[in-house]
């Protein structure tokens, strides 16, 4: 067995040698209080950063089991633990010579509470004394079984292998292993030294957001944005909240529901029904703050963020316009037809599409993955719409009375959403929230009007209605009586080619908009509730899991979907990884689905 003691003497020994000299260091030690294992090293100080973990038993970490009872709970404690392993590390870790060396880290965290690689709760079986007790049976027999009530910590984490030049730092590296590495261990991941108060408000309020979310369906509501929220953010690339003169949430009374949680009892809140939901408004009102807000209510949020109990349909996508990107083979025809040159919409394909016919894509493809789920992971809704009309497409949107007079019908190959998102409703159960500031003409199809006037919202269904009734928009209605039919595709198989070269798998994130697979550039920026870095990468290696085991030109896109997050919900997120990371992030099946599309090289089958 390799202990701290042997490892730094270890480090000692290489002290001046050549970087690779680093690698002698992979393997398990046993710590006093815990195990570190070395899965990577780096190949130079300017490298990627190489892969520490570390098995912390419940002994030691002694985090009562109350905290990780339930699922929500459980990835809340880890989210906290991944932060506080970032605060503490920052403290300790310092430069230590060239390139990466010196850097201890995790992985960079925002406002939501994601499920994370990074850390986990096992049941302890030290992995050095793993194959001693493999073969013998007594002793195996003779050991605990962990309780499920106690478990352990896992972290993985980066460490950037201190060098001079190319040369190894010894004895930098000892410091930062056998000194700092435990004491980060010790201030971030033991019970005792943490705030008990704030690790409990962080996993109680997860647990009632996602309570709160289960209950939406049978309220038959969409969202629901609990009063005192606070929406508006500190800038376009500052997600926390905006510190001065924000103004809190507070529900129209019309819409204000009052739902429980278990902590934290009974909330109140504007509820937004199922149906259709317009929000209206002047320029610069809140319309749009509101609508990011209701987005991001997908995910669960760190106390403290202003959004805790901005609670949304777990289904619901924005839908934008997205002109320039590649569409393979969608049948955007409840939408589009008759395009020139006689271009097929039932299954249209471009290298460049423009504002409305990737609007229509989009929308189409949402359904497609989200609508056509056999094994949805949650939710009997099948899927939210929301627009807004900062990043729609005009003329996919409106189409007034005097325009349907000057171009005749049969010359407008667009049918717009709103002759649509009635029947999208009636037909499939699809909602829509719609931010709409500059035409009334949707006042005919909504079923609530919200108003954002200085920052406060008003119910202004009744009055719109009137409004309505008053003042008839003349239009000829040209949606017909059903929104048509949702395609699903089968990708061909050799259209998705994560190779590269010499690589038989080259995927690589670049931001938080893109991702290389293979030789193709993804871009994933219009993609808006992605969040995090990490939940790309996942859905890179999502995509590289899918095309080997079931993209086989037989299964269908949502078949597909349906058969990665079903593996990821039995067993983990390390299913998708050949090694273990600890840098990915849960994703839902919209966001694999839309980076599969934006492949411009994918190819598809309709199914027959
Ligand atoms: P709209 O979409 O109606 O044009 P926005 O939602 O973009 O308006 O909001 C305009 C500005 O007002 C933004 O800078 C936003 O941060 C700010 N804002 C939005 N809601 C609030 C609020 N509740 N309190 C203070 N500022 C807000
Ligand atoms: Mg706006």
């Amino acid at each position: 067995m390799n202990t701290k003691e042997n490892l730094r003497r270890l480090l000692f020994d290489l002290d001046n040698r050549g970087y690779k000299a680093y690698k002698d260091i992979l393997g398990t030690y046993e710590f006093p209080d815990f195990t570190l294992i070395i899965d990577y090293v780096q190949g130079d100080p300017f490298a990627a950063p190489s892969k520490f973990r570390v098995h912390i038993p419940p002994t030691v970490a002694g985090f009562p089991a109350e905290l990780y009872r339930t699922r929500s709970r459980e990835i809340a404690l880890r989210d906290y633990l991944i932060r506080e392993f970032d605060q503490v590390a920052r403290e300790i870790s310092s430069h230590r010579g060239t390139g990466k060396s010196g850097m201890i880290a995790v992985t960079k965290m925002g406002q939501e509470i994601l499920e994370r690689t990074s850390a986990s709760l096992i049941n302890m079986t030290p992995v050095s004394t793993k194959p001693i007790l493999a073969g013998n049976p007594a002793l195996q027999r003779a050991r605990p079984t962990p309780s499920t009530q106690e478990k352990g910590i896992e972290m993985r984490f980066f460490v950037g292998l201190p060098a001079r030049g190319r040369n190894i730092l010894g004895r930098q590296a000892a410091m930062m292993i056998c000194e700092d590495i435990p004491a980060i261990v010790d201030r971030a991941l033991r019970y005792q030294n943490l705030e008990s108060e704030a690790i409990k408000r962080h996993v109680e309020t997860a647990e009632d957001a996602d309570y709160l979310r289960q209950q939406l369906a049978e309220k038959q509501l969409v969202a629901f944005v609990a009063n005192e929220a606070i929406l508006p953010r500190r800038s376009g690339i500052d997600s926390r909240p905006l510190e001065e003169n924000a103004i809190e949430f507070q529900s129209p009374e019309s819409l204000e529901v009052e739902l429980t949680c278990p902590n934290r009892g009974s909330i109140k809140g504007m509820g937004i029904p199922q149906g259709i939901t317009l929000i209206v408004g002047g320029g610069y009102h809140g319309k749009s703050t509101l609508l990011n807000a209701i987005e991001l209510g997908i995910y669960n949020h760190i106390p403290g963020d202003g959004r805790e109990f901005v609670i949304t349909n777990p289904s619901a996508v924005k839908i934008r316009a997205e002109d320039g990107r590649s569409v393979a083979g969608v049948d955007i025809s409840p939408f589009i037809n008759q395009l020139p040159q006689d271009r097929s919409t039932r299954e249209f394909s471009t290298e460049n599409a423009s504002g409305s016919t990737s609007q229509a894509t989009n929308i189409m493809e949402a359904l497609e993955a989200l609508v056509l789920a056999e094994k949805p992971e949650s939710s009997t809704i099948p899927a939210v719409l929301l627009v807004d009309e900062d990043t729609a497409a005009t003329n996919f949107m409106i189409r007034d009375r005097r325009m349907q007079e000057l171009i005749a019908k049969d010359h407008e190959p667009i049918t717009p959403f709103i002759d649509k998102v009635r029947q999208l409703y009636h037909d499939y159960g699809v909602s829509t929230i719609l931010v709409m500031g500059g035409s009334g003409d949707y006042f005919d199809v909504a079923d609530t009007v919200i108003a954002m006037e200085n920052f406060q919202a008003l119910e202004l269904t009744a009055k719109a209605k009137e409004i309505a009734s008053q003042y008839s928009t003349g239009r000829t209605l040209e949606g017909g009586e059903t929104f048509g039919v949702i395609q699903a595709r089968i990708p061909v198989s050799e259209s998705l080619d994560p190779s590269r070269g010499r690589w038989d798998v080259r995927v690589k994130v670049r931001d938080v908009d893109e991702v290389l697979f293979g030789t193709e550039d993804i871009d994933v920026s219009a993609v808006e509730q992605l969040v995090s870095k990490d939940q790309l990468r996942a859905i890179a290696a999502a995509m590289v899991y899918a095309k080997k085991n079931y993209i086989d030109g037989q299964k269908t896109l949502p078949q597909i979907l349906d058969a990665v997050m079903q593996d990821i919900t039995e067993k983990g997120l390390d299913v998708i990884t050949p090694f273990p990371q600890g840098d990915l992030a849960l994703f839902r099946r919209f966001e694999l689905a839309a980076a599969i599309n934006r492949i411009r090289t994918l190819e598809v089958k309709q199914s027959p």
